[in-house]
């Protein structure tokens, strides 16, 4: 906890913030595939409002280095909301595959055929319109309605929720000292060009304002921020002490067919990777079943691969992978046998299909 406390900034002072931002943008903006940087915007581009939702549900989970081939990808194989619209839900979550929860793609879906089917194909371009669609939060709201539209929405991602609170050396703890930040996001937030502002801002903290080292000498900001003043910078956002994640711990079996191909089941639709294709096992818990067998997909001769570990947001996974060869014997098969490399699968479930598919090569 930071030892002493800052005056705030004056109004007159916030004031001068923005216009030092926004000529920072001007020089620094990042080039990203969803962006019409301020080059481009000056001689009249606008950005697609379909692709600044897309980046925006992506980059929830993920960084933009991981969201930016997905998202070029994502966009030439559906180029417009209608074609998403238009998609079988099962193709997105295939493509969705190491973008995080699968929850997000279904309501990425269900938003895309709202938007195409109730809306004539053009995103509502208030806060409110877009809070009403599917999968849209208070922070997407914001983001799109300011990015796409310019309206003047109070944007606060993670990066600006971390440059606001050392701008303000705000000494309250997260989560309980968001409000305070939103409200202080607020007094500084431009009426012209509230959306460069909001990209200018998660580029500065992606940039200058990082979490470890920031680069305040070089910073824009330095000239109003009470974090720096306080030589202290690291010290903001205060953050209470984390909870430690719980480990939950399963088996999963890999049975191989004579043509090599690996019997994948797909998931329930409710739930973790919900309507996925995985492979099968057991239910993953803190405290599991000493009997892993009575999960498996057939009677067979179950070989140790070794065991895989994967962390989702809320828990470690820990998983002891098993292999068999399918013979005249075994019986109970269910799901589909697919080709290791044909399977679009997600991240945990790769790890496990890996690690079987090398301790059956070696063994
Ligand atoms: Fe962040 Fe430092 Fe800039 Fe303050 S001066 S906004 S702490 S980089």
């Amino acid at each position: 906890m930071p030892a002493r406390k800052t005056l705030p900034n004056p109004p007159e002072k916030l004031l001068s913030v923005a216009p030092a931002l926004l000529a920072w943008y001007g020089r620094a903006a990042r080039d990203l595939p969803w962006r019409v940087g301020p080059a481009a915007r000056r001689k009249g581009a606008r950005p697609d409002p379909y692709a600044v939702w897309l980046s925006e549900i992506m980059l929830q989970q993920t960084t933009v280095a991981t969201v930016r081939p997905r998202f070029e990808a994502f966009l030439e194989r559906w180029p417009t909301v209608e074609a998403l619209a238009a998609a079988p839900v099962e193709d997105v979550l295939a493509e969705w595959a190491g973008l995080g929860y699968y929850a997000r793609a279904r309501n990425l879906h269900k938003c895309a055929r709202a938007v195409a089917l109730e809306h004539g194909g053009v995103f509502p371009q208030t806060e409110e319109g877009l809070r009403a669609l599917p999968g849209i939060g208070a922070y997407t709201a914001a983001a799109v309605a300011a990015i796409a539209f310019d309206a003047p929405a109070v944007v606060v991602d993670g990066n600006v929720e971390r440059v606001v609170a050392r701008l303000f050396a705000i000494g309250e703890p997260l989560p309980k000292a968001r409000p305070e930040i939103r409200k202080a996001a607020g007094s500084i937030t431009p009426r012209e060009r509230p959306g460069d502002f909001a990209q200018a801002m998660m580029d500065l903290g992606a940039a200058v304002c990082t979490p470890r080292a920031p680069k305040c000498l070089i910073c824009p900001l330095a000239g109003f921020c009470a974090a720096f003043k306080q030589r202290a910078a690291e010290a903001f956002p205060v953050k209470k002490a984390k909870a430690e994640k719980p480990t939950r711990r399963g088996a999963i079996f890999a049975l191989f067919n004579s043509k090599g191909e690996v019997l994948l089941e797909r998931r329930e639709d409710k739930g973790l990777l919900g309507g996925m294709l995985g492979l099968p096992g057991t239910a993953w818990a803190e405290h599991p079943g000493a009997d892993v067998f009575v999960s498996a997909p057939a009677q067979a001769k179950w070989i140790e691969a070794g065991a895989i570990r994967h962390t989702f947001t809320h828990f470690h996974l820990d998983l002891d992978v098993y292999f068999a060869d399918e013979n005249r014997r075994t019986e109970c098969v269910i799901g589909e046998w697919l080709e290791p490399e044909a399977a679009r699968l997600p991240t945990v479930m790769k790890k496990a299909l890996g690690r079987a598919l090398a301790a059956r090569k070696s063994g």
